[in-house]
């Protein structure tokens, strides 16, 4: 097989360069994921760092000072903007100061074994353990738990980084034990060629797995905007009612019983009327905040209509569910909302149905428990009302 290092180089430069425009073509529209525009940096300034080294590999010596220096610092730089754009990713501050370690390590090895101590061997087993050790920060940020389907994305990319070290480092060792003493990246040796070109492809496979993390997460993204309520970031509606399917499914399948809380602020109108509609969303949110902090985690919780939520409680009886109805409409009438130094102070009306009363079917259960609603509301509000099934349909 015959290989060669110029030509490798070349066809990685423009793959590269390409890769950097489509990811900062995409990174123009992902909307809050961040990172995107480091990747795209990050891959220009590699390309730059090969197309540079590239250029003057055929035309000059080895041991020209500036123009290897600068093609190692921008290679490094790329790569460590890549480690960036990771943090960055998962909403973490950049460690700028790894980041200036590395490209200063980089950039004093390149003067010192090109223009002091000229030993080009040297220079490349320091460029190799320099890549390595920011190979390895990115796999550590990457070999992590998380949630599916990113899990995937991040391990394949931190595979393909842990794989890059092993190989950097294996070069390392190579060049140390190895007798040549003036040892350059274009020297026709098998050692160049081969690592060069697994070190291309594996750089290609993380590039491919930052595409698939920003695919998997853009992903998470609209599902979470298609089944939540933006303004409590409680589930809404139709999310209830996918999970109403499950949850019902599971209580015939187990026999045990389901029940929903329907609540409703009290006199929320008021709330509007003095203090605006903006602090009524406020309110809102604090209503959402306390409820989710209250139920438990198995709970279903969702903004039903305007200031109406509703709780779905799989294996609860009406008395479970009364009890914590109960602690909640508590736990907020002690309560209340701090807006301009004022306390906006409401409360809470409950009711309650389960699946004994009235059957497994959210539609039911949800008409039952508003009929308790109504119940509370007229027995004067800041009370827990549980279904009476003789009630609902007489
Ligand atoms: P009651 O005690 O009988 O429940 O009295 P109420 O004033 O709360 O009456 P009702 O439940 O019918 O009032 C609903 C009010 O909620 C009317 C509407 O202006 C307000 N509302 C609905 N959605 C929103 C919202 O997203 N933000 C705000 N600020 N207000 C909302
Ligand atoms: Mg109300
Ligand atoms: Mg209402």
């Amino acid at each position: 097989m015959s290989l060669d290092v110029r030509t490798i180089m070349l066809v990685f430069s423009a793959l590269t360069l390409m890769f950097s425009g489509l990811l900062a073509l995409v990174g123009r529209y992902t909307g809050n994921v961040k990172g995107v525009g480091h990747w795209a940096l990050a891959n220009l300034l590699m390309a730059s760092g090969f197309a540079f080294s590239y250029s003057f590999s055929t035309t000059l010596p080895n041991q020209l000072l500036w123009p290897i220096v600068a093609a190692s610092v921008l290679i490094v730089s790329g790569l460590c903007l890549q480690y960036a754009g990771i943090q960055r990713f998962k909403e973490k501050p950049i460690n700028w100061k790894f980041v200036a370690i590395a490209v200063a390590a980089i950039f004093f090895s390149g003067i010192w074994f090109t223009g002091i101590h000229n030993n080009v061997t040297n220079r490349a087993i320091v460029n190799s353990i320099v890549f390595g050790i920011v190979f390895i920060a990115c796999a550590r940020e990457l070999l992590i738990p998380a949630e599916a389907p990113l899990r995937i994305a991040y391990w394949l990319t931190g595979i393909s980084f842990g794989a890059l070290s092993v190989l950097v480092f294996a070069r390392a060792a190579i060049l140390w034990q190895s007798s040549t003493e003036s040892y350059g990246l274009f020297q026709n040796i098998p050692i160049n060629p081969l690592t060069f070109l697994g070190i291309c492809l594996l750089q290609f496979s993380t590039m491919f797995g930052f595409v698939l993390m920003l695919a998997y997460r853009l992903v998470g993204e609209l599902a979470k905007l298609a089944s939540q309520d933006p303004l409590t970031g409680a589930f809404n509606r139709r999310r209830l009612e996918e999970e109403a399917l499950r949850v019902q499914a599971r209580s015939i399948r187990t026999g045990k019983p389901m029940a929903v809380m329907m609540i409703d602020v009290d006199h929320f109108k008021t709330v509007n009327d003095r203090f605006g509609h903006q602090v009524g969303d406020e309110v809102l949110k604090h209503v959402a905040k306390i409820i989710e902090t209250t139920i438990r985690a198995d709970d279903y919780f969702g903004r039903y209509g305007g200031e109406e939520f509703c709780i779905l409680l799989p294996s609860t009886a009406k008395d479970e569910a009364y009890a914590m109805g109960e602690r909640l409409r508590q736990i907020y009438a002690d309560t209340s909302y701090l807006f301009d130094g004022q306390h906006i102070h409401s409360t809470i009306s409950i009711g309650i149905a389960d699946s004994a009363d009235v059957g497994t079917e959210f539609k039911t259960l949800v008409q039952a428990a508003d009929k308790a609603l109504y119940e509370a509301k007229q027995a004067g509000r800041n009370l827990v009302m549980q279904h009476a099934s003789v009630a609902m349909f007489a």
